[in-house]
């Protein structure tokens, strides 16, 4: 709204509460609610995903949640923060540059999940100085379940120890307090959703906004719920109880970067690993575990994020085990900082232009744009999200319907399901469940199996169609 507009109530906003966006299906568990209100705390619910508990009153909430229909969208925020950027391209945002590389220096890129450069980044701001402490996610100390949390790291070995992306709900009140109880300057690593929760905290919070000096943003496919893991583990033929680390993606440099391996360490000194593809629910694209609110998503890229970082998945890259990494900057202190490292040869990084970033995240954006208008399209009940995109029902092949809606159901199945075997103690209903589901999402996306040779008659397939 424009100073000049006359102050308006909108008795919708003001109803809007906490527990509204969740019954909507719209909460991604980013915590900024129950760290804005008094007494507010999240807890994990009966699916394995965080929720905001007793968040009572919250000052501001219509503004405030970044899945709000009255919150400022993605384009609000990044234009108020990068002013004049170099480039503005509509599925990435706006921008100063892009680049495609690995960090050479240092174990970076052995320990990260990708090329290494967010915990480089990270770990940068620290050395220089320009922050006190970078909020990133973790391994919780103490064995048990949750596997992971936000912790802030203070200084560049620690901020090491936290590399590898953790496909597991986390959330940000925690670190919101800290923040917010001992002064100094911080950076907050986020998937696109989070950033774009602390930009909206902090127009409300000034403390946060004063402390708040950069964000580091990840590219993100969608969110998985805790019962991910526990998937992972029983398919490994192990128990929670007896899991002292999970590695969702191990490094292996003798093969291709997207062949991904999961490990774990278990507290009888074991290990054990197993491919991604011999899981009942290993295929990013199906969707299981997601949570509802990345339905209606339209950030790939973090485009509110000073710095975010993904993975380059296209050749020669994604078959490069040692992980490469692709890195869009948006804030021009940080600009200056990565092409000073590439100069020095510290970084080996390869400037590139907005397409080359939208194809390493096609899937994704696919998922997004056109599949997010389809849905859209849907009826729904409660909160009727805003997105920068349009609902569009027609103009779509009925394939592709048939692979948005299965995705969908497979999320929304796979919560339900898991939770029933985990009740009865009988893993394979849902392992029995997942596999069939996998069978016919595998054979209508990529005409895998004898699914796919029916699909294929009754629907010749018109393109591909890969993981998010
Ligand atoms: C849920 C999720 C979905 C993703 N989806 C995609 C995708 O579709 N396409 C793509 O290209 N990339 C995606 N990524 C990003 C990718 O997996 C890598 O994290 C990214 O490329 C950075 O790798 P790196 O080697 O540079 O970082 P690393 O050196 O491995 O450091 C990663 C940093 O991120 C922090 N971190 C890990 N998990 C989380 C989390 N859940 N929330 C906040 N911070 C976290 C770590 O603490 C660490 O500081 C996703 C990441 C997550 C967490
Ligand atoms: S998305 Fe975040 S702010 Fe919105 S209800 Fe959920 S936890 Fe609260
Ligand atoms: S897909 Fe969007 S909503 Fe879902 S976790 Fe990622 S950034 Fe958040």
């Amino acid at each position: 709204m424009s100073s000049s507009e006359p102050h308006r109530v909108d008795p919708e906003r003001l109803a809007l509460t906490p527990e509204c966006i969740v019954r909507s299906g719209l909460c991604i568990g980013c915590g900024c609610c129950a760290a804005r209100s008094m007494g507010g705390t999240m807890r994990y619910d009966r699916l394995g995903q965080i929720k905001p508990l007793a968040a009572g009153y919250v000052p501001g909430f219509g503004e405030l949640c970044s899945f709000s229909p009255h919150a400022s969208n993605e384009d609000d925020i990044a234009s108020s923060l990068f002013q004049a950027p170099r480039f503005i391209n509509p599925l990435i945002g706006r921008f100063e540059a892009a680049f495609v590389g690995h960090v050479r220096e240092g174990r970076f890129r052995a320990h990260g999940s990708s090329g290494g450069m967010a915990s480089w980044a990270a770990a940068e701001l620290l050395k220089r100085g320009m922050v006190d402490g970078v909020a990133h996610v973790v391994p919780r100390l103490t064995p048990g379940v949750p596997l992971f949390e936000y912790a802030v790291s203070r200084s560049a070995l620690e901020v090491c120890s936290g590399a590898k992306s953790r496909y597991y709900p986390v959330e940000l009140s925690r670190i919101i307090r800290e923040i917010r109880q001992r002064p100094g300057r911080y950076a907050v690593t986020g998937i696109p959703c989070f950033i774009k929760a602390l930009h909206l905290l902090a127009k409300q919070d000034p403390l946060i906004k004063e402390r708040l000096t950069f964000t580091l943003g990840l590219f993100c496919g969608h969110m998985k719920s805790a019962r991910f893991a526990e998937s992972l583990v029983w398919q490994m033929g192990e128990q929670m109880e007896g899991v002292a680390a999970l590695d969702f993606r191990l490094k292996d440099t003798a093969r291709p970067a997207n062949w991904y391996a999961a490990h774990l360490r278990l507290r009888n000194g074991g290990v054990k690993r197993l491919d991604w593809w011999h899981l009942a629910d290993g295929d990013w694209g199906a969707g299981f575990f997601q949570n509802s609110a990345c339905n209606f998503c339209d950030d790939v890229v973090a485009e509110t994020a000073d710095i975010s970082f993904g993975d380059a998945w296209v050749e020669p890259y994604s078959s490069d085990g040692n992980g490469t990494s692709v890195v869009i900057v948006r804030n021009p202190q940080i600009e200056e900082l990565v092409r000073a490292a590439i100069a020095e040869g510290r970084l080996e990084l390869r400037e590139v232009d907005a397409e080359f970033v939208i194809r390493t995240q096609a899937a994704g954006f696919r998922q997004r744009r056109e599949g997010l208008a389809f849905r859209l399209s849907w009826p729904r009940r409660g909160v009727i999200p805003k997105k920068r995109v349009m609902p569009k029902r027609g103009g779509l092949e009925t394939r592709r319907m048939v692979i948005y809606w299965l995705r969908s159901s497979i999320s929304e199945g796979s919560h339900r399901v898991f939770w029933l075997a985990r009740s009865l103690n009988a893993p394979r209903i849902y392992l029995c469940w997942a596999s069939s589901m996998l069978a016919l999402y595998q054979g209508v996306a990529y005409s895998r199996g004898w699914l796919g040779a029916i699909v294929d008659r009754l629907f010749p397939p018109k393109g591909g169609e890969g993981g998010a």
